[in-house]
Protein backbone atom coordinates (compact mmCIF):
# COMPACT_ATOMS: atom_id res chain seq x y z
CA UNK A 1 0.00 0.00 0.00
CA UNK A 2 1.01 3.48 -0.73
CA UNK A 3 1.84 5.77 1.85
CA UNK A 4 1.25 9.65 1.43
CA UNK A 5 2.23 12.50 3.42
CA UNK A 6 -0.05 15.58 3.27
CA UNK A 7 0.84 18.43 4.52
CA UNK A 8 -2.00 21.31 5.22
CA UNK A 9 -2.71 23.65 8.19
CA UNK A 10 -5.95 23.83 6.92
CA UNK A 11 -7.84 21.27 8.72
CA UNK A 12 -10.88 21.04 6.53
CA UNK A 13 -8.69 20.65 3.29
CA UNK A 14 -6.26 18.13 4.80
CA UNK A 15 -9.34 15.82 5.94
CA UNK A 16 -10.26 15.89 2.57
CA UNK A 17 -7.79 14.76 0.74
CA UNK A 18 -7.02 12.34 3.55
CA UNK A 19 -10.50 11.01 3.22
CA UNK A 20 -10.43 10.65 -0.43
CA UNK A 21 -7.19 9.01 -0.19
CA UNK A 22 -7.80 6.83 1.55
CA UNK A 23 -11.03 5.48 0.01
CA UNK A 24 -8.65 5.21 -3.05
CA UNK A 25 -6.51 2.90 -0.88
CA UNK A 26 -3.80 4.78 0.02
CA UNK A 27 -1.89 5.02 3.70
CA UNK A 28 -2.12 8.65 4.68
CA UNK A 29 -0.51 10.52 6.77
CA UNK A 30 -1.49 14.06 8.06
CA UNK A 31 1.01 17.23 8.90
CA UNK A 32 -0.41 20.72 9.82
CA UNK A 33 3.06 22.64 9.37
CA UNK A 34 5.93 23.17 7.52
CA UNK A 35 8.29 22.02 10.55
CA UNK A 36 6.47 18.80 11.36
CA UNK A 37 5.99 18.04 8.37
CA UNK A 38 9.62 18.16 7.02
CA UNK A 39 10.17 16.16 10.08
CA UNK A 40 7.91 13.36 9.43
CA UNK A 41 8.67 13.24 6.36
CA UNK A 42 12.39 12.03 7.03
CA UNK A 43 10.65 9.77 9.73
CA UNK A 44 8.05 7.98 7.74
CA UNK A 45 9.64 8.36 4.11
CA UNK A 46 6.27 8.36 2.15
CA UNK A 47 5.52 7.29 -1.34
CA UNK A 48 4.57 10.99 -2.02
CA UNK A 49 4.10 13.94 -0.67
CA UNK A 50 1.19 16.63 -1.13
CA UNK A 51 2.62 19.91 0.01
CA UNK A 52 0.70 23.17 0.46
CA UNK A 53 2.81 26.44 0.14
CA UNK A 54 0.61 28.17 2.33
CA UNK A 55 2.08 27.30 5.60
CA UNK A 56 2.46 28.70 8.90
CA UNK A 57 6.15 28.59 10.10
CA UNK A 58 8.31 27.00 6.97
CA UNK A 59 5.81 27.73 3.68
CA UNK A 60 5.90 25.00 1.06
CA UNK A 61 8.89 26.24 -0.53
CA UNK A 62 11.37 26.06 2.59
CA UNK A 63 9.79 22.27 3.00
CA UNK A 64 10.27 21.71 -0.50
CA UNK A 65 14.04 22.94 -0.62
CA UNK A 66 14.63 20.66 3.11
CA UNK A 67 13.13 17.65 0.98
CA UNK A 68 15.73 18.13 -1.91
CA UNK A 69 18.64 18.70 0.72
CA UNK A 70 18.36 15.26 2.11
CA UNK A 71 19.27 12.50 1.05
CA UNK A 72 16.41 10.80 3.30
CA UNK A 73 13.88 12.66 1.35
CA UNK A 74 15.33 13.82 -2.29
CA UNK A 75 14.06 11.85 -4.20
CA UNK A 76 10.19 11.58 -2.78
CA UNK A 77 7.42 12.83 -5.64
CA UNK A 78 5.87 16.15 -3.91
CA UNK A 79 2.79 17.44 -5.50
CA UNK A 80 2.22 20.69 -4.52
CA UNK A 81 -1.12 22.84 -3.78
CA UNK A 82 -0.93 26.40 -5.19
CA UNK A 83 -4.21 29.03 -5.19
CA UNK A 84 -6.13 29.84 -8.16
CA UNK A 85 -4.44 33.87 -7.87
CA UNK A 86 -0.92 32.46 -7.46
CA UNK A 87 0.00 31.90 -11.13
CA UNK A 88 3.60 32.24 -10.34
CA UNK A 89 3.46 30.39 -7.15
CA UNK A 90 2.38 27.64 -9.78
CA UNK A 91 5.29 28.26 -12.29
CA UNK A 92 7.73 28.68 -9.68
CA UNK A 93 7.25 25.68 -7.85
CA UNK A 94 7.70 23.42 -10.51
CA UNK A 95 10.97 25.40 -11.59
CA UNK A 96 12.16 24.09 -8.43
CA UNK A 97 11.61 20.77 -9.44
CA UNK A 98 7.91 19.45 -7.70
CA UNK A 99 6.52 16.58 -10.14
CA UNK A 100 3.14 18.06 -10.35
CA UNK A 101 0.85 20.56 -8.53
CA UNK A 102 -2.70 21.39 -8.01
CA UNK A 103 -4.50 24.23 -7.89
CA UNK A 104 -7.06 24.71 -5.12
CA UNK A 105 -10.40 24.41 -5.65
CA UNK A 106 -9.52 21.04 -6.96
CA UNK A 107 -11.92 17.85 -7.38
CA UNK A 108 -11.19 14.74 -5.50
CA UNK A 109 -10.92 13.06 -9.00
CA UNK A 110 -8.47 15.52 -10.10
CA UNK A 111 -6.32 15.16 -7.39
CA UNK A 112 -6.49 10.85 -7.52
CA UNK A 113 -5.99 11.10 -11.54
CA UNK A 114 -2.16 13.35 -10.49
CA UNK A 115 -1.37 10.89 -7.15
CA UNK A 116 -1.92 7.92 -9.56
CA UNK A 117 0.46 9.62 -12.45
CA UNK A 118 2.87 10.57 -10.13
CA UNK A 119 3.01 7.54 -8.05
CA UNK A 120 2.63 5.23 -11.59
CA UNK A 121 6.15 7.14 -12.40
CA UNK A 122 7.67 6.41 -9.25
CA UNK A 123 7.02 2.33 -9.74
CA UNK A 124 9.08 -0.01 -11.01
CA UNK A 125 8.18 -1.19 -15.02
CA UNK A 126 7.31 -4.56 -15.40
CA UNK A 127 9.15 -7.25 -16.93
CA UNK A 128 11.93 -4.84 -15.16
CA UNK A 129 16.18 -5.51 -16.25
CA UNK A 130 19.15 -3.00 -16.14
CA UNK A 131 19.48 -0.67 -18.59
CA UNK A 132 22.80 1.20 -19.84
CA UNK A 133 23.42 3.51 -22.20
CA UNK A 134 26.98 5.08 -22.13
CA UNK A 135 28.19 6.30 -18.26
CA UNK A 136 24.62 5.77 -17.56
CA UNK A 137 22.65 2.55 -16.10
CA UNK A 138 19.30 2.34 -14.62
CA UNK A 139 18.24 -0.23 -12.04
CA UNK A 140 14.31 -0.22 -13.38
CA UNK A 141 13.84 -2.69 -10.26
CA UNK A 142 14.85 0.06 -7.77
CA UNK A 143 14.69 3.33 -9.35
CA UNK A 144 18.36 3.63 -8.80
CA UNK A 145 20.61 5.82 -11.02
CA UNK A 146 24.14 5.66 -11.54
CA UNK A 147 26.95 7.71 -13.67
CA UNK A 148 29.90 5.97 -14.30
CA UNK A 149 29.53 3.42 -11.13
CA UNK A 150 28.38 6.16 -9.31
CA UNK A 151 24.81 6.64 -7.79
CA UNK A 152 23.18 9.77 -8.41
CA UNK A 153 19.75 10.66 -6.55
CA UNK A 154 17.30 11.51 -9.67
CA UNK A 155 13.81 11.98 -8.73
CA UNK A 156 11.09 9.12 -10.36
CA UNK A 157 10.02 12.12 -13.03
CA UNK A 158 13.95 12.55 -13.73
CA UNK A 159 14.77 8.81 -13.53
CA UNK A 160 11.60 8.25 -15.95
CA UNK A 161 12.43 11.36 -18.31
CA UNK A 162 16.28 9.87 -18.82
CA UNK A 163 15.64 6.60 -19.45
CA UNK A 164 13.01 7.13 -21.85
CA UNK A 165 15.18 9.27 -24.26
CA UNK A 166 17.96 6.73 -23.89
CA UNK A 167 15.91 3.48 -24.61
CA UNK A 168 15.22 5.94 -27.75
CA UNK A 169 19.06 7.08 -28.01
CA UNK A 170 19.53 8.87 -31.75
CA UNK A 171 15.89 9.78 -32.06
CA UNK A 172 14.54 12.20 -31.63
CA UNK A 173 11.45 12.87 -28.99
CA UNK A 174 8.80 15.22 -29.77
CA UNK A 175 8.21 17.59 -26.49
CA UNK A 176 4.36 16.58 -26.65
CA UNK A 177 5.07 13.18 -26.76
CA UNK A 178 7.79 13.46 -23.42
CA UNK A 179 4.88 15.06 -21.76
CA UNK A 180 2.39 12.46 -22.62
CA UNK A 181 4.54 9.90 -21.62
CA UNK A 182 6.13 11.21 -18.42
CA UNK A 183 3.45 13.48 -16.64
CA UNK A 184 0.65 11.90 -18.81
CA UNK A 185 -0.78 15.47 -20.39
CA UNK A 186 0.78 18.16 -22.05
CA UNK A 187 -0.27 21.81 -21.53
CA UNK A 188 1.63 25.08 -21.21
CA UNK A 189 2.77 25.31 -18.01
CA UNK A 190 4.04 21.20 -18.04
CA UNK A 191 5.84 22.44 -21.44
CA UNK A 192 8.04 24.35 -18.96
CA UNK A 193 8.36 21.81 -16.26
CA UNK A 194 10.23 20.02 -19.29
CA UNK A 195 12.64 21.92 -19.75
CA UNK A 196 13.32 22.56 -15.61
CA UNK A 197 13.43 18.84 -15.66
CA UNK A 198 15.72 19.16 -18.45
CA UNK A 199 18.20 22.00 -16.97
CA UNK A 200 18.55 19.88 -13.67
CA UNK A 201 18.78 16.20 -15.14
CA UNK A 202 21.85 18.39 -16.81
CA UNK A 203 23.33 19.73 -13.83
CA UNK A 204 23.43 16.41 -12.26
CA UNK A 205 24.76 14.73 -15.19
CA UNK A 206 27.99 17.22 -15.39
CA UNK A 207 29.97 16.85 -18.19
CA UNK A 208 27.82 14.01 -19.55
CA UNK A 209 24.83 15.93 -19.43
CA UNK A 210 25.72 17.12 -22.82
CA UNK A 211 24.68 13.80 -24.13
CA UNK A 212 21.05 15.34 -23.89
CA UNK A 213 20.76 17.69 -26.74
CA UNK A 214 17.94 20.13 -27.05
CA UNK A 215 16.09 19.68 -30.88
CA UNK A 216 14.97 23.53 -31.74
CA UNK A 217 11.40 23.08 -32.43
CA UNK A 218 11.00 19.61 -31.61
CA UNK A 219 11.99 18.35 -28.31
CA UNK A 220 14.81 16.11 -26.54
CA UNK A 221 17.54 13.51 -27.86
CA UNK A 222 20.12 11.84 -26.30
CA UNK A 223 23.16 11.09 -28.73
CA UNK A 224 23.92 7.43 -28.92
CA UNK A 225 27.09 6.64 -27.41
CA UNK A 226 29.88 3.55 -28.89
CA UNK A 227 29.97 0.69 -26.81
CA1 LIG B 1 -2.49 26.34 3.65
Amino acid sequence: MHKILVIEDERDIADLIGFNLQRAGYSVIKAHDGLTGTEVAMKERPDLIVLDLMLPGRDGYGVFRELRRDPRSVSIPVIMLTARAQTEDRIQGLEAGADDYLTKPFSPKELMLRVQAVLKRSDAPPGSVDFSHGPFRFDKNALKFYLEGEPVDLTATEFKLLLFLCERAGKQQDRNDLLRTVWGYSDEVHSRTLDTHMKRLRQKLGPHGALIETVRGIGYCVATVSE
